[in-house]
């Protein structure tokens, strides 16, 4: 059995006895252990960086963007061990967690062009013969805490930028798929990234309340379910720490009359159930506009009916089964509840089979199979809440302004799309939707890494989204110089203001 335990100082450190099961959720075994930190475990990964970042900070630009580029092509040429790891341990198909670690590698190739993101501006004269110029400076040790539905990518949202801006950071991954964090490690290490500017602490509340107490923790980037959001920036900030929570979703995919409905099935489809939709922006709401619904609804159940659901090493899978059985038992629960609430269960999930298997909840592991909830009524629990799982709901709505209004009024804010052909229409919909990230004829509008990624209201504490300029942002602090070279002849007192002259 394996165990996973904390990356501290360039070495794997056992630390405190206290330990969690990891399990497989494909046959629902269990299938390692990893360490739960404690506080003298984050003690001493904060104490390596705090030790490391001094000459870290001080590599020159170049020397840090060589490092990159060199753990850049190691991710590359191990992504698909990683991905084998992630499998195991997350559920998600081989190709899907591929797909999250060519995701996270476009930040790291962002952050490879670090020299030229951290040029400041100059200007000369702004007085005379006084200049001014401004420079950003890391901020020293940071933290990221971490989600289990991307072990790599989320993480790499966060620790490329980071530690190309000359910080040390911890990374404190979820407790449910904690392998991939290792790799990353080692990985970094041999790309020649000193010992103790990437360290990693596996663990629970414990280590991520350390995290945002103690004072040598300078910043913390956080993903994750909005109550734990709110929770580690309300924390964190009244400890005097830069603090950026990213939190839920809910996603809606407005659909108008004129949209091509094949187009929108699959995307719906794929945007719904790809990744059992344990994705932050999985679309989880169909809003229909008159009159298209029962041919939009039959499209999509049609498609999800050819669906192949089963274990993520088996190449036949198209997707797996969800990260732990009190998550599945959880998802599940909102059939019997969308039910209740008068909604039509087009497709139940729990009667799906499962490759190798029988009936989704009648296989060991942790199985759901998609799900396609119709007439689901606007304002119930099955519409508003994150189910975070392969549940699909559709709300028939009677016009745009309608279905506007339902993702406006809602809790969250972190993505949408709208499918229609009249370009008027979207233009309208991108200036007056409330949500971050929009898509218009793209149901998963995940920015690229040049772009940052972050969402409104519920889906996001504080005000700086990650990776792209504003992750180079939250990692530095801004300075500006104004300097003067006196000619000899020039001086005198004056205690007025500083005015130019
Ligand atoms: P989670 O909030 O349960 O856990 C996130 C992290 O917080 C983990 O590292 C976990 O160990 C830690 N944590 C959990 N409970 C804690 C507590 N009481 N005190 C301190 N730390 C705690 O989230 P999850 O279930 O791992 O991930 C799914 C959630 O993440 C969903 O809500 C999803 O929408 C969200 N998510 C959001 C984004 C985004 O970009 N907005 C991206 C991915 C996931």
């Amino acid at each position: 059995m394996k165990f996973v335990n904390h990356w501290i100082n360039g070495s794997r450190v056992d630390g405190d006895s206290r330990t969690a099961e990891i399990f497989n959720p494909a046959t629902g075994e269990v299938s390692g252990k990893v360490a739960m930190a404690s506080v003298a475990d984050v003690d001493a990964a904060v104490a390596a960086a705090v030790a490391a970042f001094p000459a870290w900070r001080d590599a020159s630009l170049v020397k840090r963007a060589r490092v990159l580029f060199r753990f850049r092509e190691l991710m590359d040429a191990h992504s698909d061990e990683l991905a084998a790891l992630i499998s195991a341990e997350h559920g998600k198909v081989h190709s899907d967690a591929l797909g999250e670690v060519a995701r996270g590698l476009e930040v790291v190739e962002f952050a490879c062009g670090i020299p030229h993101l951290l040029k400041g501006g100059f200007s000369e004269g702004v007085s005379t013969r006084v200049d001014s110029y401004s420079i950003r400076q890391p901020i020293g040790v940071v933290a990221g805490i971490t989600p289990f539905n991307f072990p790599a990518m989320v993480p790499m949202w966060m620790y490329p930028i980071a530690i190309a801006c000359g910080n040390a950071f911890i990374l404190k991954p979820s407790e449910k798929d904690p392998s991939a964090s290792l790799l990353m490690a080692r990985l970094w290490q041999e790309a020649g990234l000193p010992d103790g500017v990437f360290n990693v602490v596996q663990g629970d509340k414990v280590a991520v309340d350390r995290l945002l107490e103690h004072e040598d923790v300078k910043a913390v980037s956080f993903v994750g379910s909005t109550p734990i959001a709110r929770y580690v920036y309300e924390t964190g900030t009244s400890h005097g720490k830069r603090v950026q929570a990213l939190g839920g979703a809910k996603n809606h995919m407005l659909v108008l009359p004129d949209a091509d409905l094949d187009l929108v099935a699959d995307s719906a489809v794929s945007a719904g159930f790809g990744s059992a939709g344990e994705r932050c922006m999985a679309i989880s709401v169909v809003l229909a506009v008159d009159p298209i619904g029962d041919e939009l609804v039959d499209k999509i159940a049609e498609r999800v009916s050819r669906l192949t659901i089963g274990p993520g090493d088996d190449e036949r899978s198209e997707m797996g089964p969800l990260v732990t059985e009190v998550h599945r038992d959880k998802v599940a629960s909102y059939l019997d509840l969308g039910l209740s609430e008068g909604a039509k269960l087009v497709v139940d999930g729990r009667e799906v089979q499962v490759l190798g298997g029988g009936k989704a909840t009648d296989t060991p592991g942790f199985w759901l199979g998609p799900t396609v909830l119709d007439h689901v009524p606007a304002g119930s629990r099955v519409h508003t809440e994150e189910i975070f799982g392969p549940v699909l709901s559709v709300v028939r709505v009677s016009s745009y302004e309608e279905g506007l209004e339902l993702i406006n009024g809602g809790e969250y804010g972190n993505g949408t799309a709208i499918f229609t052909n009249d370009g008027g229409a979207a233009r309208r919909f991108q200036n007056e939707v409330e949500v971050g990230m929009v898509g218009i004829n793209v149901p998963i509008p995940v920015p690229m890494a040049f772009y940052s990624f972050g969402g409104w209201k519920a889906s996001l504490f504080g005000d700086t989204h990650v990776h792209g300029a504003e992750g180079v942002h939250f990692y530095t602090r801004g300075k500006v110089v104004t300097s003067r070279w006196l000619d000899p002849s020039h001086g005198g007192v004056n205690l007025g203001f500083p005015t130019n002259k």
